[in-house]
C-alpha cells in the first residue's frame, strides 16, 4: 500500500558504506532508514573470500555482509528491502520514491549506491548475456564445470574471477589489453602459478561467437592490439571483468559529478554539492574502491549528517 514515511536520515544502499553509515547514525539516535536496493549487501555478495578486511584473515564476502546487516539492525537502524527509483533533492525534506510505492521524506540523505559492473558494449555480448556471457563468476561459474572459459580484464576482479573459475573449468584464458596486470601482486602470483590459466596479453575482444539453437557461446574473437592479428579462443563461458561504474543514475542531473560519473564530495568530507546530501563508498571514490575505505566513508557520512542536522536544530 502506498504510504509516506519521514526519517531524519535516509541511507540508500546496503554495501559496506551504507551499513556503516547505518551503525553510526543509529548510535547517534537518528533512527535511520536504510533501503537495500536490488543487491542486498552490495558487491561483496558476489565474491568468495575477502582477505583484506581488518580483523578477518579470511571471511566470505556474503557472510561479512550478513554480519554488517545484523550489526546495523542491532544498533537500531531500520533496514528495508526496497529500491529507490527516483530522488528529488531540489527541496527539503528530500523525497525518495521507492518501487514498493512507499515515499520516503528525509532531512538528510546518505547516498551509498556503490558501483555496477561495466560491459564491453558489443552487440554479441548483449545477445549472449545470461547464455554464456556473465559478469559474475561466483554466480555462474558452476555452469562451466568441465568446460573452457575466457575472462577479460586485468584488475583484481578479473584475476579473482579467473582463479575462482579454475575450480570448475578445464582451462581459463585471461585476455588483457596490455602486457601487465593492475591486480595486486599477491593475486598475480597466484594466477601465474595456476596450471589451468593461460594469459593472452595485448588483446582486445571484438566479438563473442556462438550458436542460436541452443543459444550459447562457442568462442571469443580476440585481436592483437598492435598487429591486428585475430585469434578465436574456444570457450563455453565469457566473463567480463573490466571494472565497475558508479551507480549515480539517481542523482546525475542533481549533484555535481566528476571522473566519469562519480559523485563529487568536498575534500576530506562526504558533503556533496547539495547541503544535507552526503555520499560515501564506491559511488564517490574513483581511486581506492575497497570495502574498508567504503566503510570508512560510511562512517564519515553519518558523522557529517549528524553535524549537519545538529547545526539546524
Ligand atoms: P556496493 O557494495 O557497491 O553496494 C551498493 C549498494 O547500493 C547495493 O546494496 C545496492 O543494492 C544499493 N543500491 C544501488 N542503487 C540503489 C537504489 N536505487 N536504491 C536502493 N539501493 C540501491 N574490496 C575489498 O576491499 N576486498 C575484496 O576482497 C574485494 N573483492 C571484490 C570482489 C568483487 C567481485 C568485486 C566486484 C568487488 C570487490 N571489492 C573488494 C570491492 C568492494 O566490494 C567495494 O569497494 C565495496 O563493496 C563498495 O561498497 P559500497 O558500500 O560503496 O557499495
Ligand atoms: P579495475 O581495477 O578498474 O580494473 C579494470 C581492468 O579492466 C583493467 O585492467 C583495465 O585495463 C580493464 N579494462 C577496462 N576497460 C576495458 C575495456 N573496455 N576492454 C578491455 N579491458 C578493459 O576494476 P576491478 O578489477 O573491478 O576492481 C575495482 C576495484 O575493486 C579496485 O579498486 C580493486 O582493487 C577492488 N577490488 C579489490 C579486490 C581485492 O582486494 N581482493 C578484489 C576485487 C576488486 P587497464 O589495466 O589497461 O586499464
Amino acid at each position: 500500500m502506498a504510504e509516506t514515511r519521514h526519517t531524519r536520515v535516509l541511507i540508500i544502499g546496503s554495501g559496506p558504506a551504507g551499513y556503516t553509515a547505518a551503525v553510526y547514525s543509529a548510535r547517534a539516535m537518528l533512527n535511520p532508514i536504510l533501503v537495500q536496493g536490488l543487491q542486498p549487501g552490495g558487491q561483496l555478495t558476489i565474491t568468495t573470500e575477502v582477505e583484506n578486511w581488518p580483523g578477518d584473515t579470511h571471511v566470505m564476502g556474503p557472510d561479512l555482509m550478513v554480519r554488517m546487516e545484523e550489526h546495523a539492525r542491532a544498533m537500531g537502524a531500520e533496514v528495508i528491502s526496497d529500491y529507490i527509483s527516483s530522488l528529488d533533492l531540489s527541496k527539503r525534506p528530500f523525497t525518495a520514491q521507492a518501487d514498493s510505492g512507499t515515499t520516503y521524506t528525509a532531512d538528510a540523505v546518505i547516498l551509498a549506491t556503490g558501483a555496477q559492473a561495466k560491459w564491453l558494449g558489443l552487440p554479441s555480448e548483449e545477445r549472449f548475456k545470461g547464455f554464456g556471457v556473465s559478469a559474475c563468476a561466483t554466480c555462474d561459474g558452476f555452469f562451466y564445470r568441465g568446460k573452457e572459459v575466457v575472462v577479460i580484464g586485468g584488475g583484481n576482479t578479473a584475476v579473482e574471477e579467473a582463479l575462482f573459475l579454475t575450480n570448475f573449468a578445464t582451462k581459463v584464458t585471461l585476455i588483457h589489453r596490455r602486457d601487465s596486470l593492475r591486480a595486486e601482486k599477491i593475486m598475480q602470483d597466484r594466477l601465474f602459478k595456476n596450471p589451468k590459466v593461460e594469459i593472452l596479453w595485448n588483446h582486445a575482444v571484438d566479438e563473442v561467437l556462438g550458436t542460436d539453437e541452443p543459444l550459447g557461446v562457442t568462442a571469443v574473437r580476440a585481436r592483437h592490439v598492435e598487429t591486428g592479428a585475430i585469434t578465436d579462443v574456444p570457450c563455453a563461458g565469457f566473463f567480463v571483468a573490466i571494472g565497475h561504474a558508479p551507480a549515480s543514475e539517481l542523482v546525475k542531473d542533481q549533484l555535481e559529478l566528476h571522473h566519469g560519473g562519480y559523485v563529487k564530495v568536498e575534500a576530506g568530507s562526504t558533503r556533496t554539492s547539495i547541503p544535507g546530501v552526503f555520499a560515501a563508498g564506491d559511488l564517490t571514490d574513483h581511486v581506492y574502491r575497497q570495502a574498508v575505505t567504503s566503510a570508512g566513508m560510511g562512517c564519515m557520512a553519518a558523522l557529517d549528517a549528524e553535524r549537519f542536522l545538529a547545526g539546524e536544530d
